[in-house]
């Protein structure tokens, strides 16, 4: 939930403090192994790699050094170009163990500057730990002795790395994101209480609500074009076709650009809906941060829905065989987008039965990690 806004661009949370620390431990541990007999000098490159030398040289189990160092690349006077410097390095390191901490390879540039300039020296190995590595966009053929997390080509910050000389100071990592929304589904069964938990969340992260139940409902009422498509559909228990719901869906969204984020409540309900709201979103810059999925018994859902239709009105929750038609829908063609979102680590199950304060708490603590 909490994207941060650096200059003039967002991150959003990618990876944990808890993540980043255990990686960080492990990789001391790592290092410690190969260096039982001896007193090795680890040098961190300054500036991204002082906060993971710290907390790398805190996890060190034995004896060792540190030491830091900065790159620095002059405009060379003489024919060779630039010339590449570390400052800072004073230790004298003859026949020393050196373990270069870098906080992040990715293209390898500065790495393979750090190889050039210690390949002249009279130390006895030269190893490198990195805590993240982009395998690829790393174009050299340099050994990288420790890694401590692969990642994929993101731009990150946090844990001592920067963006324009801000986000050092994150315990946790951030990536850029193009996305200032937060949009959620909200997903579960008819009378999972969908629609009541996105009243209270609605208000709680100033999300806009759109129950595409409601708009098919409001339309019907209003005895519009929409309204009369739908209704033959709706009063039955089946799903309104998919072209007619995305066309709807996507002008609600469009009336809505302002918004911080989105809460769908009752879309997508099919594959195809899943996949239009992801396009429509990334054109626009944005995309769905999670599924969250209300998960209760299908008796009692037939209780609720039955006592709700005493009071609600719609034909739909007052006769049993249309609400088991209604999960007859949910399970045959809306349960598979579970696998959809689960294949893009974005699903998440929160157990819908308790108090509504209850269940509004635990869909937070999903959002609040979103
Ligand atoms: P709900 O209020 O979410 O239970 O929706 C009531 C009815 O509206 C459903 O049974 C469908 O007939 C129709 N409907 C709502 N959302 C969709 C959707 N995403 N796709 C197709 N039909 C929908």
């Amino acid at each position: 939930m909490s994207i941060i806004k650096l200059h003039n661009n967002y991150f959003k949370p990618y990876i944990s403090k808890e993540k980043v620390d255990e990686t960080v431990k492990n990789l001391a541990l790592e290092v410690a192994k190969d260096f039982k007999e001896e007193i090795p000098v680890f040098v961190g490159i300054l500036n991204g790699s002082f906060m993971f030398a710290a907390d790398f040289i805190r996890h060190y189990p034995t004896a060792c050094e540190v030491s830091f160092v900065k790159l620095k690349s002059y405009d060379g006077t003489n024919s060779t170009g630039n010339v590449d410097q570390l400052i800072g390095l004073n230790e004298d390191l003859t026949n020393r163990s050196v373990i270069i901490l870098e906080d992040i390879v990715d293209t390898g540039g500065t790495l393979q500057k750090i190889y050039d300039i210690f390949k002249n020296q009279p130390i006895k190995t030269l190893k490198v730990a990195t805590l993240f590595f982009k395998p690829d966009v790393f174009k050299k053929e340099l050994p990288i002795d420790y890694i401590g997390l692969s990642i994929p080509d993101e731009f990150i910050i946090g844990f001592g790395m920067d963006y324009n000389n801000l986000g050092r100071n994150l315990s946790s990592i951030y990536k850029l994101t193009t996305q200032k929304m937060t949009n959620i589904v909200l997903f579960g069964p008819p009378g999972a209480g969908k629609g009541t938990q996105a009243e209270h969340l609605k208000t709680k992260y100033n999300l806009v609500h759109i129950s595409t139940g409601d708009v098919f409902r409001y339309n019907i009422k209003n005895e519009t074009d929409l309204g009369m498509l739908a209704k033959s559909y709706m009063d039955k228990g089946d799903l309104v076709p998919d072209e007619v719901t995305i066309n709807m869906l996507e002008a609600e969204v469009d009336k809505n650009l302002d918004a911080n984020g989105f809460i769908f409540d009752g879309f997508p309900r099919t594959t195809s809906q899943a996949e239009a709201l992801d396009a429509f979103l990334s054109k626009k810059g944005e995309g769905i941060n999670g599924m969250i999925a209300l998960e209760v018994p299908e008796d009692i859902l037939v209780a609720r829905l039955l006592e709700r239709g005493k009071t609600s009105g719609r034909p739909d929750d007052q006769d049993e065989t249309k609400i088991r038609n209604r999960f007859n829908e949910y399970n045959t063609k809306t349960a598979i987008l579970k696998d959809y979102y689960t294949n893009q680590n974005k699903y998440f199950g929160a157990d819908g039965v308790g108090s509504i304060e209850e269940i509004t708490n635990r869909i937070s603590a999903i959002i609040d990690t979103l």
